[in-house]
């Protein structure tokens, strides 16, 4: 039978916007309990709200995911909130891309920091807790990319840490499958968000923008949808992996 989601609890980071809010309200509109994670508390708060007047349960830790004490935290406040811990939706990330010659060093930090280090100790310290509580279950779901499996020029650090969460993931996968615990890799493709407005360099900045206005995009719902899908599958069925491109995407 489908994993009901009524009263499972998940951890969102990343849910001040693009995919990780679609997906916290996806997950509540399900039934989940979510508990949202990201740095911007005011964001937050305003999903916490909608969430909340749909009749959904919402908590919100702010987290710096490079904070190791804030990651273990985040992990303790939600079981100790809501008693429970079934999800784990590792989905905050950064892209800062630039050409490899002109690279700034604490760009490299930082996309390793949040988007690899701050995903390893999320799920180092959330998988004992879904083992401890609930039904001894649980499910990881990773937030990768295309470029987790295809590296591109001006990605260097973002294609290391993407990869870094494949080769991570599959590792993680091995250990715990004995477990009942299932893991997930999520691989969109060019997703309209705020993403690639982050990127520092101008030129950087304004292709990937553009690269995304040229197509038909996806919506971060669209990815909602695939991570859904996978969470809700009988126990028994693990989906790994979801490789999801806007159709006109090379
Ligand atoms: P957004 O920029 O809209 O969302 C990124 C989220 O990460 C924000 O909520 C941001 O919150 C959070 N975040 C960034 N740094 C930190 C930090 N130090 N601690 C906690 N949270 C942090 O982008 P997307 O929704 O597109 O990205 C979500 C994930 O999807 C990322 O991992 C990205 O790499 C991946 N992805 C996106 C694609 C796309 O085309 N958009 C394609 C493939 C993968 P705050 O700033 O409030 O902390």
């Amino acid at each position: 039978s489908p994993t009901d989601l009524t009263d499972r609890v998940a951890i969102v980071t990343g849910a001040s916007s693009g995919i990780g809010e679609a997906t916290a309200r996806v997950l509540a509109d399900e039934g989940a309990s979510v508990v949202l994670a990201a740095r911007r508390e005011d964001d937050l708060r305003t999903l916490a709200d909608d969430i909340e007047d749909e009749g959904g349960d919402a908590l919100v830790v702010p987290t710096d995911v490079a904070e190791e004490e804030q990651v273990r935290s985040l992990v303790d406040t939600a079981v100790e909130e809501f008693g429970r811990l079934d999800v784990l939706l590792n989905n905050a990330g950064v892209m800062l891309n630039e050409p490899f010659q002109a690279s700034d060093t604490d760009h490299f930090e930082q996309m390793v920091e949040v988007n690899l280090l701050g995903l390893m100790k999320a799920t180092r310290f959330a998988v004992p807790k879904m083992q401890e509580t609930g039904d001894g279950r649980g499910h990881v779901v990773q937030l990768s990319s295309v470029a987790g499996r295809h590296a591109y020029p001006s990605h260097a650090a973002y294609n290391g840490t993407k990869f870094g969460v494949n080769g991570f993931t599959e590792s993680v996968r091995k250990d715990l499958c004995g477990d009942g615990i299932r893991t997930t890799l999520v691989e969109p493709g060019a997703v309209d968000t705020e993403l690639q407005q982050h990127i520092p360099d101008e030129d950087e900045r304004e292709g990937a923008k553009e690269m995304v206005a040229s197509m038909d995009a996806l919506a971060p719902d669209d990815i909602a949808a695939g991570i859904v899908y996978a969470v809700t599958q009988p126990a028994n069925v693990s989906v790994n992996e979801l490789l999801i491109r806007p159709t006109e995407q090379e």
